[in-house]
């Protein structure tokens, strides 16, 4: 049997493109079903301060084309605390509201989690970050339009490499996770990708960096994750010392968070936004909606994050036989 709920909503942590359609589909769907809907602005930090405001359908009109999030996001030291959480908790209950849908990553979780173990409210997370790195979800909104715009500016990286001759160290978000790496760095043909989870083999990275400059090639990008344990810039000082190409450095940084989402992040934000407010209805609890082989599934947030999310090894091996170097280029029939 389902019931009528309180709902509230709110966005923490990293922002991530399709933030914006997944809280246009809780609200919605919440509505449509005949629940009450609020919206908490600035994530733990407004839930604390009690900035919360009922939502109707139309407060979450055009917003679903639209990068960031509309309730803004927001990174709490207090709610690390009890005290802070008690607040929180006790600003809900002003309100009437007796469940919370949390968009976010992993830190995101874990507060919820800390909130509805020491309170008596329920919980519900939607994977919300550009890392792809929760478990329990083959893909988290905002990943899909992270990696393409990654990949935009690595075509464009391309164009001036290939002009100068010159190899390009271009350095992706990914804290902890490889996943942005990997799926920029095959998606621009890149010739080697380093991410955290596999150690990093400097002498192999040399000699088939030497390789392509002695075949002739006229450019070459290194996708490294910011994770991964040596910087670019250290990468570069020891390539320097083999190699006499010409190499820079380029950090993508925070473009990669902004942007449309794409048509990928807005589809699986708003099944997942969907999902969720029926989850709240159906009284689960202490658990994160995900996609996994195109099935909606429902894992408990502390698996969430703390169960590592694998990476397809496949997909390097593939990449070095991609851009294995052939020992003579072949020459070009005209
Ligand atoms: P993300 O959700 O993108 O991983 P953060 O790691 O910054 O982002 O977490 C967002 C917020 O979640 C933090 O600012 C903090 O308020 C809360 N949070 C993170 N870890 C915990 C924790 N262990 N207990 C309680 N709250 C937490």
């Amino acid at each position: 049997m389902t019931q009528k709920k309180y709902i509230g909503v709110l966005t923490s942590g990293g922002d991530a493109p399709g933030m914006n359609a997944a809280i246009r589909a809780v609200v919605r769907t919440g509505i449509y079903h005949g629940n009450t809907l609020f919206g908490i602005k600035r994530g733990y930090e407004g839930l604390i301060e009690g900035d919360i405001h009922q939502l109707n359908r139309y407060s979450v009109s055009n917003i679903i084309k639209d990068g960031g999030t509309c309730l803004q996001t927001a990174r709490s030291s207090e709610f690390l605390t009890r005290e802070g959480r008690e607040k929180g908790f006790k600003n809900l209950k002003r309100f009437g509201i007796d469940s919370l849908i949390v968009i976010g990553g992993d830190g995101s979780f874990r507060g919820l989690h800390e909130l509805i173990q020491e309170f008596p409210m329920q919980g519900i997370g939607i994977p919300g970050t550009i890392d792809n790195d929760l478990y329990g979800t083959d893909y988290t909104v905002g990943f899909d339009t992270a990696v393409n715009t990654a990949l935009d500016a690595i075509d464009k990286i391309r164009d001036t490499a290939s002009s100068h001759s010159r190899l390009f160290i271009i350095e992706v978000m990914g804290r902890t996770s490889g996943h942005i790496a990997l799926y920029t760095g095959i998606g621009g043909g890149a010739e080697d990708i380093l991410i955290p989870e596999v150690p990093m083999d400097m002498q192999k990275l040399i000699a088939q960096l030497d390789a392509q400059y002695k075949s002739g090639k006229k450019s070459s990008i290194i996708v490294l994750a910011e994770g991964e344990s040596a910087g670019a810039l250290e990468i570069k000082a020891a390539i320097e010392k083999a190699i006499t190409w010409d190499i820079k450095v380029s950090v993508l940084g925070h473009i990669q968070r902004g942007g449309d989402p794409t048509a990928f992040d807005r589809i699986l934000a708003s099944r997942l936004g969907y999902e969720a407010v029926l989850a709240v209805m159906n009284n689960e609890n202490d658990k994160m909606a995900g996609m996994v082989n195109k099935t909606v599934t429902f894992t408990p947030l502390e698996e969430a994050w703390s169960k590592k999310k694998d990476i397809d090894m496949t997909y390097l091996t593939m990449n070095e036989v991609l851009a294995a170097q052939q020992q003579k280029p072949l020459e070009v029939v005209s």
